[in-house]
């Protein structure tokens, strides 16, 4: 008689609930602890006086990979999500007070291109053509597939894959092979800080984020990014998962060199045959298993960059602003080395905004916005003087004084409210190391592929990780990649 595998996951984010959809339709029994009141993690919502706002992730980009983790999971994504693709993708802020419209449609490219740069928009295409083929390749051969021993990432065909990748070349160097224009060069090369990372640091295939910006589009889900979990929570529901919220795992139990299940913060012990860990991999090294090498390895590794959110319920609606609009400030290159050098903020930071109700109207009370703003900042640092009560006040400083150059004078009258989430707060609310809120591990390349820690553990083999911070990496469509990959390494590695 065959009896039924029980499977318990720690944490209820987009890796954790999606893992459980995989298990649960291969017949395992799971049950998710999470120790927020809600799901989502990173990608949660928050509703103020009728202002809903996406508390973390805001940009569906790389849809191919959500339908591919969708169909996988029994789901058509465009129809259970409801998206529609953004047009332009966003509209981009300079210092110098020109803007720039990151549009997918040709012709307008082609003239705001042709205007700044007289032929470049021959270059863009060939940027554009090459960065997606990086993100293909990149799929195929690098993110999208379970490395099971050194051997199978590190070969001939690999060794050729990165040479392919243009590994060695800085991004911010290799788009001077396209464009003269300054301006050009930043908004073909910021979207390095979608994963937490310095563009003048990291390599040319990062060419990929814009690349398929272009080529598939950033769609929005009908009410907003966290409808991916809702509908990701309905499934499981459905499966007969269960979980448990407000109820944070305080130690992973460990018997015999395997783990037989967890304990909870009020003693409680839950046994498992396998865990599944969906909380930041270096957090539950640290915190949630016996000492190890391997945490005091963790800690020696890069991190991404954090984030200093401000929600904003306003009752106006300004239409400077795109449903996305990223503000590159100067100095744009000392702000980012202020950020990954100094563990500081520059005076005059740059930021993004989401202003949802551009496309859907149900975001906001009639006539009124609702703006998330997210400045990218330093990861905590305790070697470090970081006073963030003054770094938020030099952030929310430099956002009203940009925004009022741009032209929203009365800004500051028209905010009802404030909810600011700092690395700190991040750090509580998710428990993500150093509040690295975009890894929490940098995608450097000698931290991806096989060189990020496995989503499986060496010595414990039948405890997991899915999410942002083990193989492939961060950002919802890689966490469901990895809950994809996780849950296909589960079901070859245990007998059911
Ligand atoms: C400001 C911001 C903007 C972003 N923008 C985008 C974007 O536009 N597009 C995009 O694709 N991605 C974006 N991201 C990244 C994206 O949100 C994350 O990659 C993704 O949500 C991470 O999912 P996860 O499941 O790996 O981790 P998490 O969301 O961190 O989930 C882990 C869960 O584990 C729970 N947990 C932790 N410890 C315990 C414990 N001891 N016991 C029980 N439960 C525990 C946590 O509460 C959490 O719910 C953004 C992130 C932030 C913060």
């Amino acid at each position: 008689m065959n009896i039924q595998k029980k499977a318990v996951i720690i944490g209820a984010g987009v890796g954790g609930i999606a893992t459980a959809i995989f298990l649960a339709q291969k017949g395992i029994s799971v049950q998710v602890y999470e120790k927020n009141l809600n799901p989502g993690g990173r990608c949660s919502q928050m509703i103020q006086e009728g202002h809903r706002f996406d508390l973390g992730a805001t940009i569906l980009l790389m849809p191919s990979i959500y339908r591919n983790v969708f169909s996988g999971l029994g789901l058509d994504m465009d129809k259970e999500l409801q998206t529609t693709s953004l047009e332009p993708v966003y509209k981009i802020f300079f210092g110098d007070g020109t803007n720039f419209s990151f549009t997918r449609d040709s012709e307008k490219m082609k003239s705001q291109l042709e205007a700044l740069e007289p032929g470049s928009f021959s270059q863009y295409e060939k940027y554009v053509i090459e960065g997606y083929a990086f993100f293909k390749l990149s799929i195929k051969g690098l993110l999208g597939k379970n490395f099971y021993h050194l051997f199978d990432f590190i070969n001939f065909k690999n060794v050729f894959l990165l040479i392919k990748l243009k590994t060695w070349i800085k991004h911010t160097e290799y788009i001077k092979r396209f464009f003269n224009d300054r301006n050009l060069q930043m908004a073909f090369t910021f979207q390095n800080i979608y994963v937490g990372q310095n563009p003048y640091k990291q390599p040319a295939f990062f060419s990929m984020l814009p690349g398929a910006e272009i080529i598939e589009g950033a769609l929005f889900p009908k009410r907003g990014m966290y409808q991916v979990v809702e509908k990701l929570m309905s499934t499981a529901l459905g499966l007969g998962v269960e979980f448990h919220f407000k109820n944070p795992v305080s130690k992973i139990n460990i018997l015999n060199n395997k783990t037989d299940g967890i304990q909870l913060e009020d003693g409680t012990n839950i046994q498992a045959d396998l865990i599944i860990a969906n909380a930041d991999l270096p957090y539950v090294y640290s915190q949630l298993l016996p000492k190890s090498r391997i945490s005091a390895r963790l800690n020696k590794m890069e991190y991404s960059c954090s984030a200093i959110v401000f929600h904003w319920g306003v009752d106006k609606v300004y239409p400077q602003l795109d449903h996305h609009s990223i503000f590159l400030n100067d100095p744009y290159k000392k702000g980012m080395e202020k950020i990954f050098n100094d563990k500081t903020l520059s005076d005059n930071p740059s930021f993004y905004i989401h202003a949802p109700v551009r496309s859907d109207k149900s975001a906001a009370p009639e006539h009124q916005d609702t703006l998330s703003i997210i400045v990218p900042a330093p990861q905590l640092d305790a070697s470090v003087d970081q006073d963030w009560q003054k770094l938020k006040q030099t952030a929310r400083d430099g956002v009203i004084r940009r925004l009022k150059e741009a032209g929203m004078t009365d800004i500051e009258e028209h905010i009802k409210f404030e909810t600011c989430y700092l690395p700190k707060t991040w750090e509580s609310y998710c428990n993500v190391t150093n509040g690295s809120v975009f890894g929490s591990l940098s995608h450097t390349i000698l931290q991806m592929g096989y060189f990020r820690p496995h989503n499986r553990h060496s010595k414990y083999k039948n405890l997991y990780f899915s999410g942002g911070s083990t193989h492939p990496g961060n950002g919802i469509p890689l966490v469901l990649l990895s809950a994809k990959l996780t849950s296909e390494r589960i079901l070859k590695e245990i007998t059911i």
